[in-house]
């Protein structure tokens, strides 16, 4: 952190909440580098996520039209009036980015302009923040976070890989993700336990296989990671509250052995056994 956003965090009296997932970003080279792959220009609204006290949003600020920042912990926001004095093109708004409504705050925020959202994520959101931007086809162009490793791991597998899990195929469903590039734990006040990654998730125009009802494939893909060390059939049993003669004519009608394992499917897999289940 620089030395000034230090100082004002001890004159403010601030201590960090592990609960907020207050990781600040103490090595200065990690947030010029995000702001400079998130791809956003002057043209651009940027959405951030937890700006803490500010030095991603000061970065952002540089390179986009406009920011806006969704903090949740109001301690924060005398620390960023500080921190952030002198940068016009940034709002703070306080909430939690997991109630706000967001496609009217980005209707309000960044009219009429294309928005990229960047981020060091608070790790306890991860999963629900990044759903939320993408289910919700938000129009965002791109969207950038520093994740754990090991959340980045799984985020970014190919669908049908071993690393990969209901989170993978989500996501590569509404996406096309990749790993941009590693950040250590030293990185950060107070450091965690492990090392984060940034990545960068596309957003799709339309979704890689068409004619499927999305509720419907979810429900078998959640269904069928949810039991990882029970054999498919009975995942899908269990997870469906279906019988399991049914899920297993369903592999058997959609090409499967009843030993494939979930993590082996491919989209197209899940696809086929959601339209029959
Ligand atoms: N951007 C800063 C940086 O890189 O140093 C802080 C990142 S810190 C990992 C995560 C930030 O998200 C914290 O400021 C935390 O208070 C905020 N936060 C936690 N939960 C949130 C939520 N549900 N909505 C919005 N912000 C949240």
């Amino acid at each position: 952190m620089q030395n000034n956003a230090t100082e004002i965090l001890r004159r403010h009296g601030f201590s960090f909440s592990k609960a907020l997932g207050q990781n600040f970003l103490i090595n200065p080279s990690v947030c010029p580098r995000m702001a400079a792959l998130c791809g956003a220009t002057k043209a651009h609204g940027v959405l951030e996520i937890g700006p803490g006290t500010g030095v991603l949003t000061r970065e952002l600020a540089r390179v986009a039209g406009k920011v806006a920042a969704v903090e949740l912990d109001s301690r924060l926001l005398p620390v960023l009036g500080e921190t952030l004095a002198g940068c016009d093109n940034v709002s703070i708004v306080q909430g939690d980015i997991l109630q706000l409504d967001l496609k009217a705050l980005l209707a309000a925020q960044f009219p009429g302009m294309p928005v990229v959202c960047c981020a060091n994520l608070p790790y306890y959101i991860t999963t629900p923040a990044l759903m939320r931007l993408l289910e919700e086809r938000l129009g965002l162009a791109c969207i950038t976070v520093m994740v754990q490793q090991e959340a980045a791991a799984r985020l970014c597998a190919p669908v049908g890989s071993r690393e990969s899990g209901a989170v993978t195929c989500a996501v590569a469903w509404f996406a096309e993700a990749a790993q941009l590039f590693k950040v250590s734990r030293g990185s950060f006040l107070p450091a965690p336990n492990v090392d984060s990654a940034v990545i960068q998730l596309r957003p799709r125009s339309a979704p890689p296989i068409a004619g499927i009802e999305e509720a419907r494939l979810f429900r078998v893909i959640r269904a069928a990671f949810g039991q990882r060390r029970k054999q498919l059939p009975n995942a899908l049993s269990a997870g469906l509250c279906i019988p399991k003669q049914t899920a297993q004519a369903a592999m058997q009608a959609a090409g499967l052995a009843q030993s494939t394992r979930a993590e082996a499917l491919t989209l197209q897999d899940f696809c086929a056994l959601a339209t029959l289940l």
